[in-house]
């Protein structure tokens, strides 16, 4: 089987750190309720700057992020799949070592395997997902299922139950045959991994 694994907001917690880099003083509870959120808690300026410090070489934002609670599991759970299935980390981490870092935070995390493939793309996961011809997603950002369903009219898609995407999860799903799962670990539990 060919699974296509996202990393932040799947695994990864992003938005805690981000907050911070912008400057914001959040609350540990905190989740912001749409995916564009620094661009209404903060200045374009401020937004700019924080990406340029993210993605600077000479820091490792990626490697920093902490993980969800499930993730653990998850890896090692993937870790033995590995042996059987491809997997694939599939992200938009940007900056020159966000594949680099994200390999070392897997690791770190937990995962064992040989070789990890970590793919970031720059626009869309669309085109990869139909290159992998993947069987199954899974994803917390509703517009990249949507065009990777137009892409995979039979991959099984799952969408991580965030915050951020309770909004589309009203209306979006049963159109898109995209199926919310609450981790990682039920889209796995489904797939009988
Ligand atoms: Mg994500």
């Amino acid at each position: 089987m060919k699974i296509i694994v996202d990393v932040d907001g799947v695994l990864a917690e992003f938005n805690h750190s981000f907050a911070s880099e912008l400057g914001l003083q959040v609350t540990q509870e905190w989740e912001p309720t749409r995916w564009h959120w620094p661009d209404e808690m903060a200045s374009p300026e401020a937004v700019k700057q924080a990406w340029e410090s993210v993605n600077d070489p000479k820091r490792s934002f990626w490697y920093g992020l902490p993980a969800y609670p499930e993730t653990r599991e998850a890896l090692e759970r993937f870790s033995v799949l590995s042996q059987s299935d491809d997997l694939y980390f599939v992200t938009s981490r940007s900056g020159d070592t966000a594949k680099c870092q994200t390999e070392d935070w897997l690791f770190t995390m937990g995962m064992v395997m040989d070789d990890i493939t970590v793919i970031t793309v720059e626009r869309g996961k669309a085109g990869i997902a139909h290159d992998i011809q993947a069987d199954v997603v899974v994803e917390d950002r509703p517009e990249n299922l949507i065009a990777i369903r137009k892409e995979l009219p039979n991959a099984r898609l799952y969408l991580v139950d965030r915050a951020w995407n309770k909004e589309f999860q009203k209306g979006g799903t049963t159109h898109h045959n995209i199926t919310v799962v609450n981790s990682i670990l039920d889209a796995l539990e489904l797939e009988n991994l």
